[in-house]
């Protein structure tokens, strides 16, 4: 998380101050508002581990409203859309989710299965013609 008036990197993990480590900026509301959205990606991901997928989804977006430059969100999108059949929409989060932390684990092995998916398919596909001549 970083400070919107100073981009300074956030770490609550180092210490309990609500300001800005750099600039002092009051960053109560927004550390509020990026907890709560935490809170709301945690509810996502128990409901998909339970294969409630609409509500998962639901409760992702929420989080996404909230705070839209947390490439884990854009990731859980992303399976979300996969996991109900839309690759287009699916893809098109994951590619926000590398576009926001090049690391992302979830975006990035999700982007290697679905390339080597479609390779598989091009290049299983001159055997099917031979076995049908
Ligand atoms: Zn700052």
């Amino acid at each position: 998380m970083k400070c919107p008036v100073c981009g300074a990197v956030y770490r609550s993990a180092m210490s309990s101050a609500l300001t800005c480590r750099r600039c002092k900026a009051d960053l109560s509301d927004l550390i509020r508002l990026h907890d709560q959205a935490v809170w709301y990606h945690r509810q996502a991901l128990y409901l998909v581990q339970h294969g409630n997928y609409a509500e998962a989804e639901a409760n992702n977006k929420q989080a996404l409203t909230m705070y839209s430059s947390n490439a884990d969100f854009h990731a859980l999108a992303g399976k979300l859309r996969a996991l109900q059949g839309n690759f287009a929409d699916a893809i098109a989060s994951w590619q926000q989710a590398l576009q926001l932390d090049s690391q992302n684990a979830i975006a990035s092995t999700a982007m290697q299965m679905l390339n080597s998916c479609l390779n598989d398919q091009y290049l299983t596909e001159p055997d099917q013609q031979k076995k049908s001549e």
